[in-house]
This record gives structure tokens, C-alpha cells and sequence, in this order.
């Protein structure tokens, strides 16, 4: 099977800017999560095994369940060591945005990008990425993570040989986190060819599945219950559900960073269900972060863009609503009742 995944014509002008750029900076999205992570890592040890100087710039912290990622000490955080950031980006050749499909997902963040004297780039698998303020853009939505695409430009660009262990960790990861552990938006058999030849690498999956999903403490476990026990409201008969997350809720519990992590898909195991819906108030900010999660065709991106303020993928969408909870709940059984057809 063949994995590459470049035209003739992308390949040359991403050898080009490869080898014009000494400096380079890797961007993902704001709450970075396991593909945005494991991309930027994989991508950086295939730059470096180029000779390039390469650093790795967040807008804000990745959850402590991804701290075991070999490589992920030392990525710059934008938002704690904001002066070191913006040396990083503005001295940048390249700039490579992965794992999101426009600036203004990254906050203050994206405008400092756009400022950049450096080409940028970016690689990335979510719909219709904005043109405005990069030169190159891969974009293949069909893939289940970016990176999936990663591995498979590095594979292009004949890295494969020297991918080491702790590389080929990170990209599985991220194709793991981005499909559920491979139980959504993930049968297409390149995803197996793929997997079977990182784990040529060494990886251990099984660890790497523990390394993520089984990391969490009492308080989360509790977390959880108590929101699918208290807070999870189902319509339509079993067919769409909402829970919300307040802050004191989060504050009782001791949440840490990625406690809420795969919560908002949890509601999809009752049969019959489609849509899944979690309104939680933002620790950091005063708006509502919106999740939705679907089977099959129910376009969860359609129902952000429309009533959420924000996009996504068919079936893993979110956005943000400057409201209280309340108001935010409403706004979610408007959107419930209007996608009625669905149910
Ligand atoms: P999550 O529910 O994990 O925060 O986000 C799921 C997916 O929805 C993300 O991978 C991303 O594609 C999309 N998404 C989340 N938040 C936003 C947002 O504020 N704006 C847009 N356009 N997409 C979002
Ligand atoms: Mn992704």
C-alpha cells in the first residue's frame, strides 16, 4: 500500500522551504491535545534529524496525561514564557502551524505568527483551512489526525530509516487520541499500515493506551460519575444528551487539566444515541466551552458554526459561548430541536 500522500508539486515546494529554513518553529492549537502534541514532537525529531533548529511554541499547557510524551519538556508554553515565545517565532525561517486551521484559534498567539518575518506553513487534517497569512498549506481532511499526515510525509521524504522510538510514540498517540483509541473516524486500512509499521519502532501500544487513558486520579474517576450520574440530561428519547461543568464543580473535584478529557463521549455508549453535548464553564476565561460529539452523519461542525460559535469535524466539533451556563443550555436544546430531522 502506498502511504504517500504528497503530489509531485507539494513535495518539491516542501523540499524547497525545508531546505531554505534553518530555524524553525512548530505551532499547534490552543488547549493542545494528543495529535497537536504528538505531531509537533514527531515533526520535530524528523527537522532535527535534518539538521534544523528546531523549537516547539504552544499557546497553553497540554494535559498532564501527556507529560510521559518523550520530547514534551520542551516545548515553549506562550502563555507562561510569553518573551521566550515570541523570540522563538519572530527569529523562525518557517514557521509550521499543525493540527488547526486557522491563527485565530490561537488567541494572541496567532497574531504573533502573523507578524513573523518567517514562510509559513501548515499541516493539517481539519476542514477548510484559512489561506490568509500562510504560503503553504497541506490540508487532508480525510486523515484521521495530523499525525497520520506527519508520519506519512515523513515516510515520503524517506525519514522512515532513522524515525526513532520515542518519535514513533508520539505520532501513534496521536492517531490514537484523535480516534478514540481507533473506535471512531478510523477505517481506513492505511491508519493499520501505518500503526504496523510504527510498531517496527518498538513502541509498546498497549503502554502507550495505558500512558493515556488510565493515567487519572480518584478525584477524576468521582468527576465523572458525578457528572454522568448528576448532570447528564437526555432528549428524544435517548437520542441527544447535555451535561454542564461549573467551575465550583470543577474546584470540588480538584480538576486538573484534562480531567474532562472524553467525558462529553462517554453519553454515546447508551444505545440508540447520537449527539452529545458538554457546556462547561472555562477556567480561565469568562465563556462556556462547547463539545459535541455524534455517530454516523449527524454533522456536529454544522451545529457549531450555527449555534456554537466555532467548527470542527462531522462527528467532534466545539465552540465557545460568551454566556452563563444557563443561557448556554438553552442555546444547546434550541440547537437539539432545530436538528430535529436527525433523531
Ligand atoms: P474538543 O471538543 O475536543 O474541544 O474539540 C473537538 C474538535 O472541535 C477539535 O478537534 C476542533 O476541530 C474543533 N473545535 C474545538 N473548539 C473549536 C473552536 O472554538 N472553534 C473551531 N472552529 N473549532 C473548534
Ligand atoms: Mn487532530
Amino acid at each position: 500500500m502506498s502511504l504517500s500522500i504528497l503530489s509531485e508539486s507539494e513535495l518539491v515546494r516542501l523540499m524547497c522551504l525545508l531546505r531554505e529554513a534553518h530555524k524553525v518553529a512548530i505551532c499547534a492549537h490552543r488547549n493542545p491535545d494528543g495529535d497537536a502534541v504528538g505531531s509537533a514532537l514527531g515533526w520535530a525529531e524528523y527537522l532535527q534529524s535534518i539538521n534544523k533548529e528546531v523549537a516547539i511554541v504552544l499557546p497553553n499547557p497540554y494535559p498532564d496525561f501527556l507529560r510521559w510524551l518523550p520530547g514534551s519538556q520542551r516545548i515553549v508554553l506562550f502563555d507562561r514564557h510569553e518573551t521566550v515565545a515570541r523570540k522563538l517565532l519572530s527569529e523562525a525561517d518557517l514557521i509550521c502551524c499543525l493540527d488547526f486551521n486557522a491563527l485565530s484559534r490561537l488567541g494572541d498567539m496567532g497574531a504573533a505568527i502573523a507578524d513573523a518575518k518567517a514562510t509559513k506553513m501548515v499541516i493539517d487534517h481539519h476542514l477548510a483551512p484559512d489561506p490568509s497569512a500562510v504560503q503553504f498549506i497541506i490540508s487532508h481532511p480525510e486523515l484521521c489526525a495530523t499525525s497520520e499526515l506527519i508520519f506519512r510525509i515523513i515516510d515520503q521524504l524517506g525519514g522512515f530509516e532513522n524515525l526513532s522510538r520515542s518519535a514513533a510514540a508520539c505520532l501513534y498517540t496521536g492517531m490514537m487520541t484523535d480516534t478514540g483509541a481507533f473506535t471512531y473516524n478510523s477505517s481506513r486500512p492505511a491508519i493499520y499500515a501505518i500503526i504496523s509499521r510504527l510498531l517496527t519502532k518498538g513502541i509498546d501500544k498497549d503502554r502507550i493506551y495505558r500512558n493515556v487513558f488510565h493515567n487519572y486520579s480518584e478525584n477524576r474517576l468521582r468527576f465523572t460519575g458525578y457528572i454522568l450520574s448528576e448532570k447528564t440530561r437526555f432528549y428524544k428519547n435517548h437520542k441527544a444528551s447535555i451535561f454542564t461543568v461549573t467551575r465550583e464543580e470543577m474546584k470540588r473535584f480538584h480538576f486538573i487539566r484534562g480531567d474532562a478529557e472524553g467525558l462529553v463521549n462517554m453519553p454515546l455508549q447508551v444505545r440508540g444515541m447520537v449527539l452529545s453535548i458538554s457546556l462547561r464553564e472555562d477556567t480561565d476565561k469568562d465563556v462556556v466551552r462547547v463539545s459535541l460529539r455524534s455517530v454516523d452523519q449527524f454533522p456536529c461542525n454544522k451545529m457549531a458554526e450555527e449555534f456554537f460559535r466555532g467548527g470542527g469535524h462531522l462527528n467532534a466539533s466545539g465552540g465557545e459561548l460568551p454566556f452563563p451556563l444557563e443561557e448556554a443550555v438553552r442555546t444547546a436544546e434550541q440547537a437539539i430541536e432545530k436538528y430535529s430531522a436527525y433523531f
